[in-house]
């Protein structure tokens, strides 16, 4: 693991204003290996409120300018960032898996998704598209066109350290606005690291700004700060509601990517070696902590006996180990509160459900102590019992048997929650009724829950999702403003259409 270039045991610094400074604050947080303890990967600032306003200045000192460059020049800059990454793929990569704890083959997946977006929204610099709109005057036209919003606040999880703040950044930096952004204070290198690229592929002095912090206070100062005119924020649903409540007071422009409790549904007529292998992939890769993952399924009683056999199989050939060795399928949870959560809704689902496998950690693999924990499944779990219906983000999955095609959907749709669901059947009627009838942003026929393209919105209904998608098209829809021009050539005085 010390082959990451790294400075090792080093404070991430903050970038504002186009240089690398260091947090005044004095505070930090210690980052270790989720897999390795004794492997200290260094530490984060505790940055104060004051160097998140320097960093708004600087952002709304660059904006005129940034807004005057032309879009497809601001693109080539994201052409640049997606070479540069595709170079580096392997060593950031790596950096991935140490700072998260993700395994190297997902860390490969996220950063071959970055590439994708960051290549999809240089393109979009030149299809930044208005509307040219007939008039019900004679020689008037109405046409349309896209302006940036200002200075924009960028607030992301750990989960997907790179993935996810790419899929703002790309986009708020391409429509013209200039960007804070306060990343997790769990994966700062990885933030580091992304700022590095895109500074080097280009970016003016000011564009960028990325200060490193707490939520409640670093974060919290996007959020409040009145020169921050649009809030992007990824997370868990309490924070993701707190914001959009102090953001409202503002009238801010803000879009929120939260919480999920993501179903498959196993029908009876179903490919059930292929939802078996299916339901594992979405279920316990990257320890169950994509906000995608699949943490409930529902299955028809005429199948589940086997359904379960088949899914508990293959759980228990998955091997343990450092998300850096190429044979890991179970790698731990990004840190201690994370961990002990998932241990908490082990023991309230040995209370509610049956236990088939797992329920415990594992205290030490090939002798590193990690925050491992074994893939968990339970059965005959009630559809409205706690397990079924939080978010646990971990490697958890609830089996939820029922009678029929009603049922199922009944219980697919019982929590607060909405970003992906899966169904596996081989009856088209069914497929085309639960794409439509399942209460989720995304829905995914005879595949698992995860996965998604560069090009294509991504986002949830219900208490996942809040404003706006991101990605693809919508992502443009939010950070950009639409502004309406009425054009009248008649070179005379207005007679009609005067309300
Ligand atoms: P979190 O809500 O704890 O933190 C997310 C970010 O918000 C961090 O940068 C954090 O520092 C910041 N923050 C915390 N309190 C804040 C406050 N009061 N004001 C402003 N900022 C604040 O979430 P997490 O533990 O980092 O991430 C896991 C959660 O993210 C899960 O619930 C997961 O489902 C969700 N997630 C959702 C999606 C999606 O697209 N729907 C994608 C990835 C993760």
């Amino acid at each position: 693991m010390s082959e990451i270039a790294l400075p090792t045991a080093a404070v991430c610094p903050n970038f504002i204003n186009g240089a690398w400074v260091e947090s005044r604050s004095g505070r930090t947080l210690e980052r270790r290996n989720p897999a390795d303890l004794s492997d200290l990967v260094g530490y984060a600032p505790l940055s104060t409120r004051a160097e998140v306003q320097d960093a708004i200045e600087s952002a709304q000192r660059a904006f005129p300018a940034w807004r005057a460059e032309p879009a497809p020049r601001r693109g080539r800059i994201l052409a640049n960032a997606a070479r540069r990454l595709e170079e580096q793929k392997e060593d950031v990569a790596r950096l991935i898996s140490r700072e998260e704890g993700k395994t190297l083959a997902e860390a490969r997946g996220e950063l071959g998704r970055a590439i994708n977006i960051l290549e999809y929204t240089a393109g979009e610099a030149r299809r930044l598209k208005g509307e040219t709109l007939p008039s019900e005057l004679p020689s008037n036209f109405v046409y349309t066109f896209r302006q940036p919003l200002g200075v924009v606040g960028l607030i992301t999880p750990w989960n997907f350290p790179v993935a996810v703040p790419i899929w703002k950044l790309a986009p708020a930096l391409v429509c013209g606005n200039t960007v804070v952004w306060k990343p997790s204070e769990l994966t700062p290198f990885c933030s580091r690291r992304i700022t590095e690229i895109l500074v080097e592929s280009g970016l003016p002095a000011g564009v960028l700004n990325m200060v490193n912090g707490l939520g409640e206070e670093a974060g919290d100062e996007l959020v409040e700060h009145p020169a921050v005119v649009a809030l992007s924020f990824t997370g868990s649903n309490a924070v993701g509601a707190a914001i959009n409540a102090k953001a409202a007071r503002q009238l801010k422009k803000v879009q929120l990517e939260m919480g999920g409790k993501n179903p498959v549904v196993v029908l009876d007529d179903a490919d059930l070696e292929l939802a078996a292998e299916n339901t594992v992939t979405g279920a316990f890769g990257s320890a169950g902590e994509r906000c995608t993952a699949t943490s409930r399924v529902i299955v028809m009683e005429a199948v589940a006996d086997r359904f379960v056999e088949l899914v508990a199989a293959r759980v228990s050939q998955f091997r343990m180990g450092s998300p850096l060795d190429p044979g890991t399928q179970v790698v731990p949870l990004v840190g201690r509160e994370q961990f002990e959560k998932v241990l908490g809704y082990l023991e309230i689902g040995k209370r509610e459900a049956t236990l088939v496998c797992g329920g415990e950690p594992a205290p030490a693999v090939n002798g590193a102590k990690g925050f491992f924990v074994r893939p968990t499944i339970f059965d005959r779990v009630p559809a409205n019992s706690r397990i079924a219906q939080e978010e646990i983000f971990g490697p958890v999955l609830a089996v939820i048997r029922v009678r029929d095609f009603e049922e199922a959907m009944a219980a697919a749709n019982s929590v607060r929650y909405g970003l992906t669901a899966s169904i596996f059947t081989a009856d088209a009627n069914r497929i085309f009724q639960a794409a439509e009838r399942l209460e989720c942003g995304m829905v995914h026929i005879n595949s698992p829950t995860v996965g998604g393209e560069a090009h294509v919105p991504f986002g949830g209904v219900k208490g996942t999702g809040f404003g706006q998608r991101e990605c693809g098209s919508a992502a443009i829809d939010f950070y950009s403003e639409l502004k309406v021009v009425y054009v009248d050539y008649t070179g005379r005085k207005r007679e009609g259409n005067l309300y």
